[in-house]
């Protein structure tokens, strides 16, 4: 019997954790590097889209997330000011047309669903890669502290800011794309009354556009506010800000907003980028996955979603092609490079509608969508995304 695949993972987020679970439910033998001291994940929401929810059945852990999860029946879309509904998406309907529903959670709580489902994967805190080398049978990677691991396969899984990647490809850094938001995580019960919490809802404006929705079985409202600035260019996470800023920037926005943002004990801003698409993942035996290989805008809801996709197939493609794992990361990237790649450029195209300055073209833009509510077509999503949701990794793979 041919012996199981070594594979180790840089990175302990979402998409690490969730390639460590297909792959040792395949089989092979795991270990995650991770930089931190622990698993932790920020005080955010994300939104889980069909496809989505769809790879996380494919890892066992529907029922699970059902049970941190808030389900939304609405996408409404308001007017910036007036508050008026440009148009409300049906989402209660997602189970019959796409297969699964859209789910919001908190990230701290998917995350800890999913490290909670490893049995056999060995975590290794306090391991900062510093490179990788891949080679055409092992490939191996070196840690800050000096220590170097060898596998079979190595993942990086390590985000946006990829030491994996830059080792693999050369320095490419991520693209600063003049926008910034700020996050805020607010409790249901205290919500202003002209806020609805119990749907997805998306203010758009000019320059910039505010998103909400709930998140842990409905008990939080996650809060994002994006505007079209340069004036922060710093990518972290957890840089905590005034709500004052948050306050001044969108004042002349509908009041019931002003009122929310109150709600939000703590505010953390960040600047939003994104990376080209790149056509290659793999070096040897080293290959990339979730942000560290298409890192995206989050206008389509879908950054994590991706990465949990990636997890299966790479998983998937490893168990099929075992014999020939160089064939395995081909097929994973033969299959996961275009439809990412659609992600991306789909996520940016996303970014210039949602913040058009113009009086003139936001009216285009709001008919556009109040008519495609009512009339429909093909394609009721708001944005067009049948194709992003239909899909179905269990399908892919069976
Ligand atoms: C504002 C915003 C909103 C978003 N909303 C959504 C949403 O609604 N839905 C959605 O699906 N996606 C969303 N996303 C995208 C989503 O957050 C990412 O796509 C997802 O977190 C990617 O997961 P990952 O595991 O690839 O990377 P990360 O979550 O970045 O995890 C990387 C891990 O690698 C570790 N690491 C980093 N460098 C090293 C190193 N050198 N050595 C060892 N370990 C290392 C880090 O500590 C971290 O644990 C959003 C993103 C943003 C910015």
């Amino acid at each position: 019997m041919p012996r199981q695949p070594r594979i180790a993972i840089v990175g302990g987020g979402i998409g690490g954790l969730a390639a460590a679970l297909a792959l040792e439910r395949r089989g092979a033998e795991t270990v995650v590097c991770e930089q931190a001291g622990a698993l932790s994940e920020i005080g955010a929401g994300l939104n889980l889209t069909p496809n989505a929810v769809k790879a996380l059945r494919a890892l066992g852990l529907e029922s699970a997330v059902n049970g941190i999860a808030a389900e939304t029946n609405f996408l409404n879309i308001r007017s910036w000011k007036s508050g008026r509904y440009i148009s409300r998406t049906r989402r209660a309907d997602f189970r019959q047309r796409f297969g699964a529903p859209n789910l919001s959670v908190h990230r701290a709580d998917l995350l800890e669903v999913v490290a909670g489902a490893l049995q056999a994967t060995t975590i290794r805190f306090g391991a900062r890669c510093v490179g990788v080398e891949g080679g055409a049978r092992v490939a191996s990677a070196r840690f800050a502290d000096g220590s170097a691991i060898e596998a079979d396969i190595v993942v990086g899984a390590d985000g946006i800011h990829s030491a994996v990647r830059e080792s693999l490809f050369g320095a490419d850094k991520p693209r600063f794309t003049g926008c910034i938001c700020w996050r805020g995580m607010a409790p249901a019960d205290a919500l202003p009354a002209d806020i609805d919490a119990a749907n997805g809802l998306m203010w758009m404006g000019p320059h910039g556009h505010v998103v909400h929705y709930p998140v842990r079985r409905g008990e939080l409202l996650n809060i994002v506010a994006h505007v079209d600035s340069d004036a922060w260019t710093e990518e972290s996470w957890t840089h905590e800000c005034d709500v004052s800023e948050v306050m001044t920037t969108y004042a002349a926005w509908n009041p019931a907003l002003t009122k929310l943002y109150r709600c939000s004990e703590r505010w953390y801003k960040w600047a939003l980028y994104d990376r080209d698409p790149l056509e290659k993942w793999s070096v040897g035996r080293a290959t990339l996955l979730g942000d560290a290989a298409h890192a995206m805008l989050p206008y389509l809801g879908t950054g994590a979603g991706m990465a949990i996709e990636d997890a299966c197939v790479l998983a998937a493609a490893i168990a099929r092609d075992g014999d020939d794992l160089g064939a395995a990361l081909a097929n994973y990237e033969r299959l996961r490079v275009p439809r990412t790649k659609a992600a991306v450029l789909g996520a940016r195209a996303r970014a210039k509608e949602n913040h058009l300055a113009s009086p003139w073209a936001r009216l285009k833009r709001d008919i556009k969508f109040a008519l495609r509510e009512r009339f429909g077509g093909e394609d009721t999503t708001a944005f067009q995304v049948g194709w992003l949701y239909d899909y179905d990794v269990g399908r892919e793979l069976s």
